[in-house]
């Protein structure tokens, strides 16, 4: 009866463990999923890549973050990792969703970690 019970819990952890909130994409951590709020939403806008009106929304807990992510987003989208790898400064301007609040502005920048394989020689 135990042991049973001990196998059910097991696996119900692994797989709350892999779920993802549907409207934020949060990590949802295991028996935490009934206390789960998603963060508040941000509009970030990039003069270079927005038109006037133009802004994307995404979740993050604070209005740096919600700039540290867009810009890792489109570092990722572009594939040419202008930020990371090119030490370029991206401003953004980032402001409460849905809000009339004033564009507060950001830089973000960025920098890759050195990665090194080992092998043995032959
Ligand atoms: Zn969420």
């Amino acid at each position: 009866m135990f042991q049973s019970r001990q196998s059910d819990s097991r696996r119900w952890l692994t797989v709350s463990a892999m779920s993802r909130c549907r409207k934020c994409d949060g990590r949802i951590e295991p028996l935490m999923s009934a206390w789960h709020q998603c963060p508040p939403q941000w509009d970030v806008r990039d003069e270079e890549c927005h038109g006037d009106g133009e802004h994307d929304t995404l979740h993050a807990s604070d209005a740096e973050d919600a700039a540290e992510q867009w810009v890792m987003q489109s570092d990722r989208e572009d594939c040419e990792y202008e930020c990371a790898s090119g030490g370029t400064p991206v401003t953004v301007h980032v402001r409460p969703h849905g809000s009339d609040d004033e564009w507060v502005a950001y830089v973000v920048t960025g920098e890759y970690e050195p990665i090194y394989y080992v092998r043995r020689c032959e």
